[in-house]
């Protein structure tokens, strides 16, 4: 079985990373979206509300599964049986941040895989943080989201 995770903080997540999971649904059998929580960090969503968002992101797939991580992605991809990461490159800084960090999971993950796609020109500008940047701003978010996460937030 061939196995992807896709780790991030998703907070909150956006049409980018919807974009990521579903271009990859036909490379794998199954992805994980893995969200990360670390209790040193302040998340401006909190963990229940970005599983929710992601549940009903990809509430039509049936190959898409969420779950919480908290320590090292290599550990998580081992107990999950995971042989490939899957992240999105939007620019430069994402390449370099990403290239050191697929080649210490390569290390630490014995041999794990790093996949990367490169962001759809429409959302290469779409961010957790400018979507937490115009939240705070009280404007409006849609365009930025999934549709689903739109409705809950509309509750
Ligand atoms: P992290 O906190 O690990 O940076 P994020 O939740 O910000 O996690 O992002 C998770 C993954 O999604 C990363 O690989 C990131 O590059 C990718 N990503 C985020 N936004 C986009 C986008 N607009 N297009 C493509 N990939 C994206």
């Amino acid at each position: 079985m061939r196995i992807a995770v896709f780790p991030g903080s998703f907070d909150p997540i956006t049409k980018g990373h919807e974009d990521i999971v579903r271009r990859a649904l036909p490379l794998f059998d199954r992805i994980i979206v893995a969200v990360g929580t670390n209790s040193a960090k302040k998340y401006y969503f909190e963990e229940k509300q970005r599983l929710e968002f992601i549940k009903a992101t990809f509430s039509d797939s049936d190959k898409v599964e969420i779950e919480i991580f908290k320590n090292l992605t290599a550990d998580f991809c081992d107990e999950k049986g995971a042989g490939f990461i899957l992240r999105g490159l939007r620019n430069s800084t994402d390449f370099d941040y990403e290239s050191t960090v697929a080649m210490l999971n390569k290390d630490i993950g014995k041999g794990l895989e790093s996949v990367f796609l490169i962001t759809n020109a429409e959302y290469s500008y779409y961010s957790s943080t400018i979507v937490r940047e115009i939240l705070r701003g009280g404007k409006d978010v849609s365009k930025y989201l999934p549709w689903p996460v739109i409705e809950i937030l509309k509750k």
